[in-house]
């Protein structure tokens, strides 16, 4: 392991740094990885972030997105930077399952690794670890890290709060979820001091979309949604077709789950996608109901307690009738 004094150390001097995050990163694996870009080049750093995928279109505009390497475009590069870099930040994950075949890259370079990260269950790969599950968002740790670790608080600059305050806006679903503390209002305070504009930032994430997302959302809404009042869940589902004809990409589907969670009762929604290469899931959930444990034990994944997600091999109408056929084992929770 690594103490924060050595790694203060090590940063005292310029880095080959390699930063990454999850696979189909969102606003805040995006707002995280690029703030903490931004204020690592400030030191004179070599810092590139390296996504495992592609991400939605709407985080572009993010400062630093055009060095952004994706994975999958760039493998060799990617693989390079990797295997040469001193330091790699492991931003908003604890698995390396979660960086998809870039996991092993990571795994098996001699690089020094720092996770910051707000999941449950961290693996043991890192050397460094900056971990509170309590936190609302990666975003909110980075700042920490940077101002109580690092005490670089004269860094943070436009740049840098612009990408965190991206960050924590879109992992606390803006604002509203209960991990939205008083400190996290303290921090995205500080965020707007330092440069973020806050409404901008709104706008370019949320009302920045293309027509047919919002007849997209138009078609889940109005069709492809079934509510199990006995159980107190709520299902959407997309077929490869419905994604084919609204032309739907990266990004497009996030925070559709969401709205079957406006209906009053309703404790558990999924949104079950069935994707070329398989059929995705997200659950959210209120209160008790542990979306992440449901992903973990059925639908190789995992996530937050009210906000997890998984996958399956199966097709798109077996994995629905799985969904509906668990919902027993948790009635009492449900319907409580
Ligand atoms: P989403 O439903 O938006 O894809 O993901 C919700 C949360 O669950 C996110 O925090 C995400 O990191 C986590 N998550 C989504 N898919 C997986 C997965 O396959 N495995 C694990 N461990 N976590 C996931
Ligand atoms: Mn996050």
């Amino acid at each position: 392991m690594l103490s924060i004094d050595s790694l203060i150390e090590l940063l005292a001097q310029p880095q080959k740094i390699v930063i990454t995050t999850h696979h189909k990163p969102d606003g805040d694996a995006m707002g995280s990885s690029l703030g903490l870009y931004n204020y690592l080049i400030q030191q004179g750093h070599h810092v590139t972030v390296i996504t495992p995928t592609d991400y939605p279109a709407y985080f572009n505009w993010m400062p630093g997105n055009d060095g952004v390497i994706i994975y999958t475009e760039h493998p060799e590069k990617a693989a390079t930077l990797i295997s040469e870099a001193k330091i790699i930040f492991c931003l908003d994950f604890n698995a390396l399952s979660r960086i998809n075949e870039m996991g092993e890259l990571v795994g098996k370079s001699a690089a020094y690794k720092v996770m910051i990260d707000h999941h449950l269950d961290p693996e043991d790969f890192d050397d460094y670890r900056y971990w509170n599950i309590g936190a609302c968002a990666t975003a909110q740790l980075v700042y920490s890290f940077i101002v109580e670790e690092l005490k670089h608080k004269e860094l943070v600059n436009k740049d840098v709060a612009s990408c965190l305050y991206a960050g924590i806006l879109t992992d606390s679903a803006s604002f509203h979820l209960p991990n939205t503390t008083s400190a996290v209002h303290r921090i995205t305070a500080d965020l707007i001091d330092a440069g973020a504009v806050n409404w901008r930032i709104y706008d370019l994430v949320y009302n920045n979309s293309p027509e047919n997302r919002l007849r997209f959302l138009g078609l889940c809404l109005s069709e492809r949604l079934e509510v199990l009042y006995e159980f107190n869940t709520a299902i959407f589902h997309v077929t490869k077709q419905d994604l084919e004809k609204y032309d739907i990409q990266t990004g497009d589907t996030e925070g559709i789950v969401n709205y079957a969670l406006s209906i009053a009762g309703i404790k558990l929604a999924a949104f079950i996608i069935e994707r070329k290469d398989r059929v995705k899931l997200s659950l959210r959930s209120k209160g008790d109901i542990p979306a992440n444990a449901i992903c973990r034990k059925y639908f190789n994944g995992g996530g937050h307690f009210n906000a997890a997600g998984g996958h399956s091999e199966d097709s798109l109408e077996n994995v629905i009738n799985q969904f509906k056929q668990i919902l027993p084992e948790y009635k009492k929770l449900l319907i409580k």
